[in-house]
């Protein structure tokens, strides 16, 4: 009955990670924290139509910052303002989490209100070198709520 199915969804839930549900980093659109915005920029970022923008300086392994559609708002792009500039001024939150972050978890991380996006990363071990942290994707919010719809529907 109905009851039990939402238990048991709710118990699949606990169990799933951030890896399970979040969109790989090479389907993830960022920019570089050099770039201007211009024109050809601020239409390419709105084309793609994202709230949350992860920003990667030099190499998109390196993400350092983010940046919210919201903070362009007031931009000119005659001004070719730097993406720079304007991440430093907002300074939005920048959550890791590493990919075994059970979904509870990471619901209760988004409810503290400091970011609805998370960037997942594990501990690389392969190869010569030491061991390194590499970002392999971003959850957000929806992807966790989407999650927990589909688990309270699923069994029905
Ligand atoms: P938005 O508000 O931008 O539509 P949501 O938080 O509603 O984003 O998430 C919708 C889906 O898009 C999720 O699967 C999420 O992982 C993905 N997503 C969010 N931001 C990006 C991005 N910058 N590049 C690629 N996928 C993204």
């Amino acid at each position: 009955d109905n009851e039990v199915n939402i238990i048991s969804g709710a118990l699949e839930f606990s169990r799933k990670t951030v890896k399970d549900i979040m969109t790989k980093i090479e389907d993830v659109f960022m920019i570089d924290y050099n770039e201007h915005l211009d024109f050809e920029t601020m239409t390419e970022i709105m084309r793609r139509g994202y709230t949350r923008i992860p920003v990667y300086e030099a190499d998109r392994d390196n993400i350092v910052a983010l940046l919210n559609i919201r903070d362009l708002a007031l931009i000119d792009p005659d001004d070719k303002i730097s993406l720079k500039t304007i991440c430093q001024f907002y300074q939005h939150h920048l959550l890791f989490v590493f990919d075994d972050h059970p979904l509870d978890q990471m619901l209760s991380d988004f409810r503290q209100g400091h970011s609805h996006m998370a960037i997942v990363r594990c501990v690389n071990c392969e190869g010569e070198g030491d061991p390194y942290y590499q970002n392999i994707g971003v959850v957000t919010l929806e992807d966790v709520i989407e999650e927990i719809i589909q688990s309270e529907i699923i069994d029905e």
